[in-house]
Parts: structure tokens; sequence; C-alpha cells
């Protein structure tokens, strides 16, 4: 009896040491992987032009509420009181954020040239990583 049992515990180490080297070879493709997984991180989700802006929350000048514009070309109309401007009014309006138009988080958005366009010229999702720019063709 005590024989059979010594047998078994001698077979299950045998199959520990079988499992356990596929794994330690494994360290080799495990560090692939990871580089892979750099790669992946830089190339990020993204789009340029005034036509693909995302989503954006504006502040109504009448009532103060947020109004939402879902695309640059869209009417601006404030769901809070009757106040309603044309999508070109768009750079007189006070422009609270962007919305990440993947995740729907609140985007970081900037200038790049505050002294010559008084209008987004980018934005990033720090969620997600989606990155819009606005991309002037200057001539
Ligand atoms: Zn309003
Ligand atoms: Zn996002």
């Amino acid at each position: 009896m005590a024989g059979r049992i010594q047998a078994l515990i001698r077979v299950t180490k045998h199959i520990g040491e079988q499992v356990a080297k596929p794994l330690r070879r494994g360290d080799g493709p495990n560090k692939f992987r990871l580089s892979a997984m750099d790669t992946a991180t830089t190339t990020y989700e993204g789009d340029d032009g005034w036509a693909k802006r995302p989503p954006a929350i504006l502040e109504c000048p009448r009532c103060g509420g947020e109004i939402p514009q879902h695309n640059s070309r869209d009417d601006i109309d404030c769901p809070h009181c009757v106040a309603e401007f044309g999508y070109r009014e768009f750079p007189d309006l006070e422009l609270k954020h962007l919305t990440c138009p993947v995740c729907r988080s609140e985007m970081t958005h900037g200038q790049r040239h505050p002294e010559s366009f008084d209008i987004v010229e980018w934005a990033t999702c720090n969620a997600c990583r989606y990155h819009w720019e606005f991309k002037h063709s200057y001539s």
C-alpha cells in the first residue's frame, strides 16, 4: 500500500516537472507579447478635420445651461430655454468641453494658434487616447 502511494507521488512529481518546463520556456514568448502590446498602445484611434469634430457641450449665453451639439454641422439649440444658434456661431459661444465619440468621456481640448483662430483646434481623450485635430489648410 505504502509503495503504491510512493509511486503515485513519484508520478505526480514527474507530471509537475513536465508542466513546469514549458512554463519556464514561455519567458521568451511572454517578452514578445509585451512588446507587441507596447506597439498597440501607440497606435490610437483618431480623426481630423472640422467635419469630424467630436460632439461638443457649449454654454448657453442666455440661461447658462449646457447645449449639446452632436456634430459640427448641427444647429445649436438650447434645451433649457428658447436660445437657438446656427453652427456658424460656434466660435461665439463658450465651449465647455468636447465629448469623446469612442468612450463618451470629457476630452481635454486646446488651441494651437490662439492669436489667429478663436476656436478649439485639438482634443484628446485621456480615457481611451482618441485624438482629434482640426488641421487647418495653411496657404
Ligand atoms: Zn439657454
Ligand atoms: Zn475616449
